[in-house]
């Protein structure tokens, strides 16, 4: 049942005005009718001039009387009005924010004496609806509400004008929930400003009978309108500020000190209930490289990309934060079981695994992901987010495009990487980087037929360490580029040497690094290191592995036509591992295949090895391109290869990696 009477209704003072001229009149035409015989009963009817005189007197005196009644009244109701008013400011002016807006919606419908009484703000995202911020009922504070702004009242506020319904609101809104809802008669609403005198919201009332006094509930409500404009502004740029603060201005993502937070109240409760939580640290592999590379825009269009695939894949609780630009943090409450833990991490992979675009650009992203075990691995926030970070690192180590749990030791294995980078730093300068060539065979011929130039670093105090132990280093740190150019440089010198020793001119193949070769300077590199040896472009090949030219398919097409258009040959090193289909090979502007180690490895008892050796053999010859075949350790594999057309060898069955004084005594024997 809807209650109308919770406050006794205001007197209708127009119509008090009207009652009080009419009364007045109606004494005035009495007076004149019946003052005379009145007067008569105690004037002596003989003094005329006293009866008028008396009759005229006492009317003024009885009118003198009234009208300082009235004013008094009048002035005394002003002083009521004064008062109220300030009593609401008091209540009001106090409080800031959502107690505020609490506070003067229970204050105006309490001193305009109506059931409901709200401010709502129009909101930013969806322009056609209005959000409450605070609703008074019947004097007491509930709940927000959202008002669609179509077919309500709310919405004649929209364009910034005052609105008001005196009666019959639900005639002229027929459709509006906000009206039918609460069975609304009434309605008195005015606009809230911002600074630039844009309308953002509305203050309005409510009622379940007519209004009876519009202009006051009017004016009211422009009394409060401007202080409300200047809270409600404050808190807007206040949580604008706060979402600066707390999301990523790109993707809206929580920011890690948000993840703290939930995440600290999340383990409070796993202690609490006895269960277990997850961390997962995400970083993606080679981002830096692809960005530098295509520049900043394609930074934030793969970013928002990246995050919608990320919370399309979460489930349930899970939560995801951005801890940095391509760092995620995410967690998952209730986790069981490793299966389950496991499973959110192999769900991110998953959402990653298509290819990217941009402008044309198909780009494979691939991430590292470490993972923490509450209470296992850590008991605290802090420690949860360093242990699963520690595990991603790992992971990275590892190669990437995995998984990997935190376990107790890994911390040591992050800190043999950080010595090793610092040392690696130095070993450039102290020159601790030697060539090693290893020497490949024509398997038609039996002879030498060019050589693979593999770095690795001779450490004065230490066993040699190989180049799979500080190439993935060295490229995440960028290292790898004074490195690269260390290794293309002594590489040319060296073949150049030999030419000019007179010795058979020989290909020689240096590998090439994702950030080299996507870096736009690995063209003039080439061509300034060719220059300055005088080697012709012809004895030098460039080994890119396959996943590195699937990166960004486009931009590797470009930069292998102008490595090309210098002679240089362009080898695809460990072919097999990527996802190149015989319809992409085309497109690249390619000389030669190597097979990848694996599949040579698993001659002659594999089957399925062998029949991929045997298809890709044979798929190199139909796109006219040339098959090496590296790792070839047994003479049944070179047999093998060499029944299947292979073209060349590289392994330790012919030659392990070579001194350049060895080579020249092998290219000269
Ligand atoms: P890769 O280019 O596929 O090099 C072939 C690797 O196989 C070399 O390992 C080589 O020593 C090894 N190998 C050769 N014959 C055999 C064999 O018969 N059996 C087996 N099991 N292995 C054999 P290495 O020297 O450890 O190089 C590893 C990887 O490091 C290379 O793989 C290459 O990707 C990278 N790398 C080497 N030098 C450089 C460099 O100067 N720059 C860059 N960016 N990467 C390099
Ligand atoms: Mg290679
Ligand atoms: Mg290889």
């Amino acid at each position: 049942m809807k209650d109308t009477s919770y406050w006794p209704a205001v007197p209708n003072r127009k119509n008090a005005a009207l009652r009080v001229v009419a009364g007045y009149l109606l004494f005035w035409g009495a007076w004149s009718l019946f003052a005379a015989n009145v007067l008569e009963l105690v004037v002596p009817a003989s003094s005329p001039g006293l009866l008028k005189g008396l009759k005229e007197g006492l009317f003024i005196c009885f009118s003198a009387v009234l009208v300082f009644a009235l004013v008094r009244g009048n002035l005394s109701s002003q002083r009521r009005e004064d008062e109220r008013l300030q009593e609401i400011m008091r209540g009001v002016s106090a409080q800031v924010g959502d107690a505020f807006f609490d506070q003067l919606s229970l204050q105006l419908s309490r001193a305009l004496n109506v059931e409901y009484a709200f401010i709502g703000q129009f909101d930013d995202q969806n322009g056609d609806e209005l959000k409450t911020v605070a609703v008074s009922v019947r004097g007491k504070k509930r709940a927000n509400f959202i008002d669609p702004l179509e077919g309500s009242p709310c919405g004649e506020i929209r364009d910034g004008h005052s609105f008001c319904l005196a009666e019959d609101a639900r005639r002229h809104f027929p459709h509006s929930p906000l009206l039918s809802e609460r069975g609304v008669e009434s309605f008195v609403g005015t606009p809230l400003f911002d600074s630039d005198d844009n309308p953002m919201g509305l203050i309005a009332v409510m009622d379940g009978r007519p209004i009876t006094d519009r202009y006051r509930a009017e004016s009211m409500l422009r009394i409060f309108a401007a202080r409300a404009s200047a809270e409600l502004e404050r808190q807007r740029n206040e949580n604008a500020i706060a979402r600066l603060a707390f999301y990523d201005s790109v993707t809206g993502l929580p920011k890690q000190q948000l993840f703290k937070e939930r995440l600290d109240e999340a383990i409070a409760a796993a202690r609490l209930k006895g269960q277990e939580l997850e961390v997962l640290y995400l970083d993606f592999d080679r981002f830096r490289t692809i960005v530098r590379t295509l520049g900043h825009p394609a930074e934030e269009v793969l970013l928002k990309e990246i995050s919608g695939r990320l919370s399309d894949a979460l489930e349930g609780e899970e939560f995801l934060a951005q801890a940095g630009s391509d760092e995620f943090l995410l967690m998952a409450t209730d986790v069981e079981s490793p299966e389950k833990a496991e499973g959110l991490a192999s769900r991110l992979l998953e959402a990653l695994q298509a290819p990217f675009s941009y402008q044309g650009h198909s780009l494979h992203l691939s991430a590292s992901i470490g993972l923490a075990m509450f209470p296992y691995d850590g008991e605290d926030t802090e420690t949860m987010i360093r242990n699963a970070d520690a595990a991603r690192t790992r992971t990275k180590q590892m190669g990437g495009n995995h998984y990997q749990f935190y376990f107790p030791d890994i911390g040591n294995y992050s800190l043999s990487a950080l010595i090793l980078e610092n040392r690696l730093h130095q070993a450039l300068e102290k020159d601790e980087f030697a060539l090693r060539y290893q020497p490949q065979m024509n398997l038609r011929t039996g002879l030498v037929e060019g050589m693979e130039a593999l770095v690795f670093w001779k450490q004065p105090e230490a066993k040699p360490v190989g180049p799979s132990d500080f190439i993935p280093l060295a490229e995440e740190t960028g290292l790898i580029d004074p490195i690269g150019e260390w290794v293309l440089r002594e590489a040319c010198v060296q073949n150049r040497r030999w030419q000019e020793a007179g010795l058979p001119p020989q290909r020689m193949s240096v590998n090439v690094s994702a950030r080299q070769f996507f870096q736009s300077s690995i063209v003039e590199l080439v061509a300034r290191i060719l220059e300055e040896t005088g080697l012709e472009g012809r004895w030098l090949g460039l080994e890119i592995t396959e996943s590195v030219i699937m990166q960004d398919v486009k931009q590797a097409i470009d930069t292998l036509h102008q490595l090309k258009a210098m002679g240089v040959q362009v080898i695809i090193d460990d072919f097999g591992t990527g996802y190149s289909s015989l319809s992409y090979l085309k497109q690249f502007p390619i000389d030669t295949l190597k097979l990848y180690q694996s599949f040579v490895a698993g001659i002659p008892d594999d089957t399925g090895d062998k029949a991929i050796t045997a298809a890709v053999i044979a798929m190199a010859h139909t796109l006219n391109l040339e098959l090496v075949a590296e790792g070839v350790e047994k003479a049944e594999q070179r047999d093998f290869l060499s029944e299947k057309g292979c073209d060349k060898i590289q392994g330790f069955l012919f030659s392990v990696p070579l001194k350049a004084e060895e080579v020249t005594e092998l290219l000269s024997g």
